[in-house]
């Protein structure tokens, strides 16, 4: 009988010595560090690298990884014990080598990189030397992926590629991006594009500009989301990463863990979110009475405190089923679930807080805006919900059969039929004797 709640007291003490790790050292980063991923600002490098260096000490560096790459591979877990504390803070992640979207860029190039690869991307990525960026969305479509028109053409040794990509993130700060082109038109749709290796340095890649979220300034230059334009870029034929056409099942072994890290990050997140509002609740009063002791309060901290617990609940199932069948694909539906469920829950918690906040809640002296930005974030990356809730009925209906009857299978007068006929030797012997 495998069925546990409980984390193994080992691990736990790792878990204790991270919470308190991310409260002491690492929360105060977010009012300190404009960016975990600029390799370039020093303050940065002064404070994160001996923290990564305490992380590492622990054996706690890079824990989605095996350990064939670096990490201890606890599995997903323990991953997502760990995530959760993470989530709390901005940096977090960068510290322990877990940063999307390092971490799926990573999983690729361990996946279907060759050696010569895997030395000059793979390893000092591993290592946080270099930042990685992932370009796929195009600017006329995203969530669509056979509208994408970014090409690459051979040309003896080396393929040119020529396009246009929306919303790659932290490209401003990468050595290199990983790009999904067109280079198969002829063939069929899932199979006519391929993933580059591309360093950001080479000629021809431009940064058109770099596009910051609704919460953060324009006049800050703080934009992590380029809209990148690749002109006659060149990269050698060596830079294919997988097989030619092979695209879109490439994306798919990336996506799959980031979308569920997402998850692991949020639930912590949202927890953070949740004590909040709960700390004011019983902190604030109104017409003579704590904000807790009005009943739709009450029902705001119930609510949240039900959603975050099944989202919490839903995550490490989907975790200990990506660890049980050690296949993304058998989990698809699971992590297309967490997925779509993942914003509103953020979404509605964060809300809540705002709201019992009042007008400090909505001030810029609060994270609640943000938070509620960022739970649209989780709507939009890696995918939006509507897709992925389109994924998860289409995976549910798999395992149903129609009926081939006029009316359904649960049709009351047909089961009463049905158990009539299974029990009629009981109902007429007892008709007999009365
Ligand atoms: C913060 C952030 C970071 C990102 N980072 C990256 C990155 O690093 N690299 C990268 O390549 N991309 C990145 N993206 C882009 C992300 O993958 C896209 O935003 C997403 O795929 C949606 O594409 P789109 O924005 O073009 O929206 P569109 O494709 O224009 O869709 C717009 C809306 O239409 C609706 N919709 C779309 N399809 C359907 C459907 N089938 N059924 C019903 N409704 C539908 C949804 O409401 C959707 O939000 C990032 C996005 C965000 C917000």
């Amino acid at each position: 009988m495998a069925w546990d709640f409980e984390t193994d007291p080992e691990f736990q003490e790792q878990l204790e010595w991270i919470d308190e790790f991310v409260r002491e050292e690492i929360e105060p980063l977010d009012f300190i560090i404009t960016s975990p991923y600029d390799l370039t600002d020093p303050v940065r490098n002064d404070i994160i690298k001996p923290l990564q260096a305490q992380v590492q000490e622990r054996e706690l560096w890079a824990c989605h990884l095996g350990p064939e790459l670096g990490g201890p591979g606890y599995g997903q877990v323990k991953l997502a014990l760990m995530n959760e504390i993470l989530g709390r803070a901005r940096c977090a992640s960068t510290i322990f080598g877990t940063q999307a979207p390092d971490t799926g860029n990573s999983e690729i190039l361990a996946h279907f990189g060759t050696p010569e690869q895997k030395e000059e991307f793979l390893e000092p990525l591993l290592r946080n030397e270099i930042v990685s960026c992932y370009s796929m969305t195009e600017p006329q479509g995203g969530a669509d992926p056979k509208v994408f028109q970014t090409t690459a053409t051979q040309d003896g040794d080396e393929w040119v590629i020529n396009g246009e990509k929306w919303f790659s993130s932290n490209a401003r700060y990468s050595t290199f991006l990983i790009v999904m082109v067109v280079t198969d038109p002829d063939n069929p749709p899932y199979q006519q594009q391929s993933m580059f290796l591309v360093p950001t340095n080479t000629p021809g890649v431009e940064i058109v500009r770099n596009v910051g979220l609704g919460y953060e300034s324009e006049s800050d230059d703080h934009g992590s989301h380029a809209y990148v334009r690749y002109e006659n870029v060149r990269v050698p034929k060596e830079n294919l990463l997988g097989p030619r056409g092979g695209g879109f099942v490439v994306a798919q072994t990336r996506l799959g863990g980031g979308r569920i890290h997402h998850a692991m990050r949020t639930s912590g997140r949202v927890q953070r979110i949740f004590d909040m509002m709960c700390e004011r609740a019983i902190s604030r009063t109104t017409q003579g009475e704590l904000l807790s002791r009005k009943q739709m309060v009450q029902e705001m901290i119930a609510d949240s405190w039900l959603e975050m617990e099944m989202f919490r609940l839903f995550v490490l199932r989907t975790a200990w089923r990506i660890d049980k069948y050690q296949d993304y694909k058998k989990v698809r539906k699971d992590i297309s679930g967490v997925k779509a469920a993942m914003p509103g829950v953020y979404r509605n918690i964060a809300t809540r807080a705002l709201q019992i906040h009042g007008s400090l809640g909505v001030s810029w002296e609060m994270p609640f805006t943000k938070e509620v930005m960022e739970s649209f974030h989780m709507g939009l990356a890696d995918g939006p919900t509507e897709v992925h809730k389109v994924q998860v009925a289409r995976r549910v209906l798999d395992d149903y059969v129609p009926c081939d009857d006029l009316f359904p299978s649960a049709h009351l007068p047909k089961k009463r039929a049905e158990a009539l006929t299974k029990y009629a030797d009981v109902l007429e012997r007892h008709l007999e004797t009365q």
